[in-house]
């Protein structure tokens, strides 16, 4: 698989362009592409580092990524349309089947004797402003049978403060279900760390740009160990991001990070390939 070239920290800007004309064809295709049964959900896994610091977080968990395969386009990667399918509006019905989707996957793989595993779905500030959002879950939660502690919602600093007030309403109502929130890309959206202290928040995933060439970057060894030493005074758990080499992985463990995510580990993977992965892992 091809690797990106190493991205650095990039800032929100309210006036970045969302849809150029371009996208219009791209809009046509996405339309149908949920009938027609082009999407796909990839889990990409975590591993747990060292001690569990909360005996509620089960050993193996991935994050849910979406792919889209357009029958004569290819392979149209998530960067490219879901934005458009933000604008458009088209996140919600997507959204939507991701979250079943993902959830029925899991608790497959619970009754086909697997461990739990924990599953994090990335929502949209668009499923965010859903007035109907709780319920959704709620129904999908009731009609697959999963624990809702195995479902972690993951949510850009971003989308939380567009309207903090609306989100934190939602978030509070979501938690009552008894899931988990998590923050996306942390570090890399708002310059305000006070609403970690009111929003009902139980993860941070530490966004890539930090862990990127952590083992020649002072700056970012120092930003690194101060976000988890916070984290963990706040008892957040910590997640890291984009860990592409040996040399990162050792020292994120050292820095006592809870989690980590990236290529060393794993790509994101197809449904059966991540069900033979975590056989492995049971297996070790
Ligand atoms: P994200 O939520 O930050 O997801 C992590 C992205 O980093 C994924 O890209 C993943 O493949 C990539 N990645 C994982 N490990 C590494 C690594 O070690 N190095 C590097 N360079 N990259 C790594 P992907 O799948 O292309 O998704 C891009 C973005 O699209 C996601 O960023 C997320 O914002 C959005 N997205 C993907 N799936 C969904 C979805 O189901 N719903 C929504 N609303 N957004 C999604
Ligand atoms: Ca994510
Ligand atoms: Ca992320
Ligand atoms: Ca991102």
């Amino acid at each position: 698989a091809k690797r990106q070239k190493s991205h650095y920290c990039q800032f929100y800007r309210a006036d970045m362009p969302v849809v150029s004309g371009d996208d219009l064809q791209l809009e046509t295709n996405l339309r149908y592409a949920l009938e027609r049964h082009e999407f796909d959900v990839y889990y990409q896994p975590q591993r747990v580092l060292g001690r569990q610091r909360s005996s509620s977080v089960p050993a193996l968990s991935a994050e849910a990524l979406i792919r889209w395969t357009h029958p004569q386009q290819g392979f149209i990667s998530p960067g490219r349309f879901i934005p458009l399918a933000e604008e458009t509006g088209l996140i919600v019905p997507i959204g939507e089947w991701i979250l079943r989707q993902t959830c029925t996957q899991v608790k497959t793989w619970q009754q086909q004797g697997l461990p739990p595993i924990k599953v994090s779905v990335n929502l949209s500030s668009v499923q965010l402003n859903q007035p109907h959002l709780p319920q959704t879950i709620a129904q999908i939660l009731q009609e697959t049978g999963l624990s809702p502690q195995l479902l972690e919602l993951e949510l850009t600093e971003t989308a939380l403060m567009q309207d903090a007030t609306a989100a934190l309403a939602m978030l509070s109502e979501l938690k009552t279900q008894g899931l988990r929130i998590a923050v996306d890309d942390f570090g890399t959206g708002y310059s305000s760390l006070s609403y970690l202290k009111q929003f009902p928040i139980d993860t941070l995933k530490i966004d890539r740009c930090f862990v990127n060439g952590l083992t020649t970057d002072a700056k970012n060894q120092v930003i690194l160990t101060a976000m988890i030493e916070m984290a963990h005074a706040l008892d957040l758990y910590v997640v890291a991001e984009g860990v592409e080499t040996e040399a990162e992985l050792a020292l994120l463990q050292d820095y006592q990070c809870d989690s980590v995510q990236g290529y060393l580990l794993g790509q994101p993977m197809a449904s059966k390939d991540f069900y033979t992965w975590c056989q492995a892992m049971t297996l070790e």
